[in-house]
């Protein structure tokens, strides 16, 4: 076997090919179809067509410069990151070429990858906050990022200030004084500001542009970076950093992974807003496995398709129940009722998602009578996946929000939260259909 070739030499360890113009003649290509291959060069893994999973802890440098300048990267002597392969809590092929593809798609210049959407908030508000330093956010929250500001980073003397979702720019202004005067007060600077568009579960949409001008107006240009968790509407139906987001938050366990058989999380934005959070991520882990990192680039190659067909599910399915007389009323983004909500769709958003609210006439017990019955879409939270799924925010995932709160966000025991997958649309209105009638 002495002669045998084990495989092609590889020159330097790095894994990125040279980057791929994203254009031919001239066209620029569509995030879809750069999906299937961006950020990966087969001839550097035997020619297979598909990324393999790098099952390593550690990578070789090729010498002993190289490995050097590989750490310059990573301990923030040089900006930016590591040039090469250096430890697998740093970053490895599968979550580099993720992070690529990911970047695509809301256009930004760079894009870090964890193990959950929750990783990737708490490391992004830990990297940005200091003892003293105020956070902005719109109300409501997913409540765990709302827990991890209000009960967290308040043990560190981080205080917040939050917004109603669809706040004008004149309210946002006053709360941005607010924030600067009680930073002033504890000796800190407004490090952050947070916004979830929509809200969860009230589909409540936040004015990006409307943030943007206040920030700047108030703290000035690059002050505090804008967060905005697109979780609901991302990456097809809503591209916050052209309406003035300087990092966008994801879940991808939602609708970028998109079979709920994962949990992974990422930000994307410009490379000065990426660093000091990569630095941390480097400091702390909590970067995505390799596995899962290539499960979401399985994800990444149909995302287009299944929230298109999602969505169009979700309008059919809609259209259906607004005219039922069992239904109460709707909170889907395609049939917003009230005119601020829906300037604010029409500026910001390219499609109504599939994720909404039915108030069920009545209150929890027929609610829980019309989710005991259905057939098809399946008792659990979360969304985004194949399936459709349905849950009752109230009894559920907001369960421990106190009673005042939950009645000032709309959070009713007659509310019933539904996320239409990808199944046939005429199935799933029979499923409603025959529910309805048990209630
Ligand atoms: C699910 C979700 C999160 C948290 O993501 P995990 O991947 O479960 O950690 C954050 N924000 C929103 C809007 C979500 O739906």
């Amino acid at each position: 076997m002495s002669d045998a070739v084990p495989h092609k030499p590889v020159p330097t360890p790095r894994r990125k090919p040279k980057p791929a113009a994203g254009e031919i003649n001239g066209r620029k290509l569509n995030p879809a179809t750069m999906m299937m291959g961006h950020g990966f060069d087969p001839v550097l893994s035997e020619g297979s067509l598909k990324p393999p999973i790098f099952l390593t802890s550690t990578f070789a440098f090729e010498n002993a410069a190289a490995g050097k300048r590989h750490f310059e990267g990573i301990t923030g002597k040089r900006p930016g990151g590591a040039e090469g392969l250096v430890y697998s809590r740093f970053n490895g092929p599968n979550q580099e070429i993720l992070e690529d593809r990911l970047s695509i798609w809301d256009g930004a210049e760079d894009a870090l990858t964890f193990s959950s959407g929750m990783t990737a908030i708490c490391v992004m508000m830990l990297a940005y906050c200091a003892a003293g330093d105020v956070i902005v956010h719109s109300g409501p929250l997913y409540a765990a990022s709302e827990g991890f500001v209000a009960k967290v980073l308040s043990k560190f003397n981080v205080t917040y200030v939050d917004f109603p979702a669809g706040a004008s720019r004149e309210e946002l202004e006053a709360k941005l004084e607010q924030a600067k005067d009680q930073a002033a007060a504890n000796g800190g600077k407004v490090a952050m500001v947070y916004l979830e568009s929509p809200a969860n579960p009230t589909n409540a949409l936040v004015d990006i542009e409307a943030v943007r001008e206040a920030r700047n107006a108030v703290l000035g240009e690059d002050a505090a970076p804008i967060a905005i968790d697109n979780t609901f509407l991302g990456p097809l139906w809503q591209r916050p950093l052209e309406h003035g987001a300087d990092i966008v938050v994801y879940s991808l366990t939602k609708y970028v992974g998109g079979h709920s058989d994962l949990v992974a999380g990422s930000l994307a934005g410009a490379k000065k807003w990426m660093d000091p959070v990569r630095a941390l991520r480097n400091t702390m882990g909590g970067i995505v496995d390799p596995n899962t990192a290539w499960m979401l680039m399985r994800s990444l190659e149909t995302v287009e398709l299944r929230m298109q067909r999602a969505g169009e599910n979700a309008a059919k399915v809609c259209a259906f129940l607004a005219n039922h007389d069992k239904v109460e009323g709707l909170g889907y983004l395609g049939m917003i009722a009230d005119s601020r909500q829906q300037d604010i769709y029409d500026r910001h958003c390219l499609g109504a998602g599939s994720t909404f609210s039915v108030f069920i006439k009545g209150g929890e017990a027929e609610s829980f009578a019309f989710l005991d019955s259905l057939k098809i879409a399946k008792l659990a939270v979360s969304l985004g996946g194949t399936e459709t799924l349905a849950s009752h925010p109230a009894a559920m995932t907001h369960l421990s929000v106190p009673d005042e709160r939950k009645a000032a966000l709309g959070i009713t025991d007659n509310l019933v939260r539904i996320s239409v997958g990808i199944e046939d649309a005429d199935d799933l209105i029979a499923d409603f259909d025959q529910a309805l009638s048990q209630v």
